[in-house]
């Protein structure tokens, strides 16, 4: 029966967070044990709130406090937590993970660090208030690709646009600049565009961008007026039961959710070099055909890419561009890798240190 009300009995819970049939399938040996599943809405000393089928949990988060920075729970994992009754409730383990955004820490530290996980779609909030700077895009772009999320790219304030001939040039730069991604220009002002946006976002989504690009406006025109400040968690258990725990993991009314934490909104590049890859897929197409396949598309002879920039199949400014955006992933890998040679030489300074005291200490004894 295809009845409205047969699919409503059949929904899951938590089906507005996220939740589907292979996270279910992936579950299915924790609800066995009578674990639940929980969405991680956010992380903070040593806790963790979650959305559950019972309705919010905050839960203990010591067992998956990994010291991988990489493998720390955080928000939009799936938990499996204890069920009701346990006090404190702890987060026992998460389920692989799908996509993962993941940043470069600050100087100090040699490691990623987890930003979210399991996110399908990244929008990418670009504002044509400005002039359009194609490069950062690919550098948005880079970051989306590698973390396993589908891009999208938003052009925002499409009102301040004199004319949609105007707006359709612009909307084709920007493709010419995100090989396989859908680019759409809308207005929150206006409410143009926002339901397109809306019915392309299923599953779980973030929003990427400068400041200013207009990411606040749209998630409040995607969630239908100011939620962004007073946003509640959805009744899950229909008792009414609201709380603000879900700030930071906003249901859609179109269907999925909206990630929003600090942290994403102005992410960097970190081990993106597959992302990069992903964004000019038509350059990587191209060095295909070069002679040699250590080709640096310099001045080597038979190179299909200087071919290209030859018959202005490929514009310079993408060569520019993937060459800048690999530099700069290549920069910091190199980064990592001298502390990490620092931190080993450390490691095996105090490893030789410990063994002279105990060959020390051992000869006093024998002396
Ligand atoms: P965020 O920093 O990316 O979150 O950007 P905001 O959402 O705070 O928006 C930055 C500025 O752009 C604000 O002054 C908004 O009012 C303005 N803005 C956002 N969306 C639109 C739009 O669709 N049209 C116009 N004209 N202005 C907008
Ligand atoms: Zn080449």
């Amino acid at each position: 029966m295809n009845s409205p009300f047969s699919t409503e009995i059949s929904r899951h819970p938590l089906a507005d967070f996220g939740w589907d049939d292979d996270w279910a399938a992936a579950f299915a040996p924790y609800a066995a044990q009578g674990f639940v599943p929980g969405r991680v809405v956010r992380v903070d000393r040593g806790q963790c709130d979650l959305v559950t089928p019972e309705g919010p949990v905050r839960a203990d988060t010591e067992f998956v406090t990994p010291h991988d920075p990489l493998r720390v729970v955080c928000t939009g994992d799936w938990a499996v937590v204890d069920p009701d009754g346990g006090d404190p409730r702890y987060v026992r383990t998460y389920l692989p993970r799908r996509t993962s955004f993941v940043r470069s820490t600050s100087s100090k530290r040699s490691e990623g660090q987890i930003l979210a996980a399991n996110v399908d779609h990244a929008v990418i909030a670009v504002s044509l208030a400005a002039e359009l700077d194609l490069g950062r895009i690919e550098r948005f772009l880079a970051l989306a690709w590698e973390s396993g999320a589908q891009p999208v790219v938003v052009l925002t304030k499409a009102d301040l646009v004199p004319d949609a001939a105007t707006t359709a040039h612009l909307v084709s730069d920007v493709e010419t600049a995100a090989p396989g991604v859908q680019v759409l220009a809308v207005s929150a002002e206006q409410g143009h565009g926002i339901d397109v946006l809306g019915a392309l976002l299923d599953g779980t989504s973030v929003l990427l961008g400068q400041s200013g690009a207009g990411k606040s406006t749209l998630a409040n025109a995607l969630l239908g007026a100011d939620v962004m400040d007073v946003q509640a968690v959805r009744d899950v258990d229909g008792k009414g039961r609201h709380t603000t725990t879900t700030r930071n993991l906003l249901v859609l009314p179109t269907g999925g959710v909206l990630i929003d934490t600090p942290g994403l909104r102005g992410v960097g590049l970190f081990d993106a070099e597959a992302g990069v890859g992903q964004v000019f897929s038509e350059i990587e197409a191209l060095a295909e055909g070069c002679r040699f396949h250590d080709c640096a598309h310099d001045a080597e002879p038979g190179c299909a890419v200087l071919a290209a920039l030859d018959d202005g199949t490929l514009p310079p400014r993408r060569l520019d561009s993937y060459r800048k955006l690999l530099r700069e992933n290549q920069r910091l890998a190199a980064r990592t890798d001298a502390r990490l040679r620092g931190e080993m030489r450390r490691v095996w300074k105090m490893r030789g240190a410990e063994g002279r005291a105990a060959m020390e200490a051992k000869r006093g004894r024998l002396g």
